[in-house]
């Protein structure tokens, strides 16, 4: 199978499970009583974190903002950094597994070789955490990368989540803060539950400057900022 087929595959796969099921009693509901499935809700999601240079600056705006996001930690980076990992905690954001390695030539070798990258990285966040834990996962790449290792990944118990909406902060190395709003809101056109994803990596400056603007953005369309540890 081709990479743009396993990508528009992982696409279809992806979306039945979130966003399949709107309830036809929800659309004859009094206007005024607003309903779960009427609610939109934004979910921030932060990979490749934590890192001195980002990520508590995204907590800084996140804070001021006053919303909760989703951070998808690479284990290798804790150590030395804690503390972040203590703060992203304790300012209530959701906390899961990306990667110990991050390096797709190893994790994506084997089924073995992933679950122990995905075990490596759950113990460095807990070991930080004590009392917390987690099976809450992101694919290095998204699912749609390798969907043979989704079935994996679910019976071990760990429960992945992808995005359908992003800045594409990853892929535009150059973008301006405004390039990367206007992927994140044309992404997200006419979706009520957004996967938003974006990247607390090194150096993401573009990515720290155009999160207040997102989050105004969708605050003003009514959007609820929720984390992934809720669904
Ligand atoms: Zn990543």
């Amino acid at each position: 199978m081709n990479k743009t087929l396993c990508l528009l595959l992982g696409a279809l796969l992806f979306a039945a499970p979130f966003f399949g099921s709107v309830s036809p009693d929800n659309r004859s509901a009094p206007a005024d009583k607003i309903t779960a499935a009427e609610i939109k809700t934004l979910y921030l999601t932060f990979d490749d974190g934590p890192t001195d240079s980002t990520t508590p600056k995204i907590l800084d705006i996140l804070r001021d903002k006053n919303v909760r996001a989703t951070f998808f930690i690479i284990g290798r980076q804790i150590r030395g950094r804690e503390e972040i990992v203590r703060r992203t905690f304790r300012e209530g954001h959701g906390i899961g597994i990306h990667s110990y390695t991050h390096e797709y030539s190893a994790i994506y070798k084997s089924d073995d070789a992933l679950l122990s990258d995905i075990r490596k990285c759950k113990r460095a966040i807990e070991e930080v955490l004590p009392g917390f834990s987690t099976m809450l996962y992101r694919f290095p790449g998204g699912s749609f990368l390798c969907p043979q290792y989704r079935q994996t990944v679910s019976d071990a118990g760990y429960h992945y989540v992808d995005w359908n909406a992003s800045s594409d902060d990853a892929v535009l190395a150059k973008a301006t803060p405004q390039e990367l709003f206007d992927r994140a809101v044309n992404s997200a056109q006419g979706k009520s539950k957004i996967i938003l994803l974006m990247h607390d990596g090194v150096g993401r400056k573009a990515t720290v400057q155009s999160l207040p603007a997102i989050i105004d953005h969708f605050s003003e369309k009514g959007y609820v900022f929720a984390v992934l540890n809720d669904v």
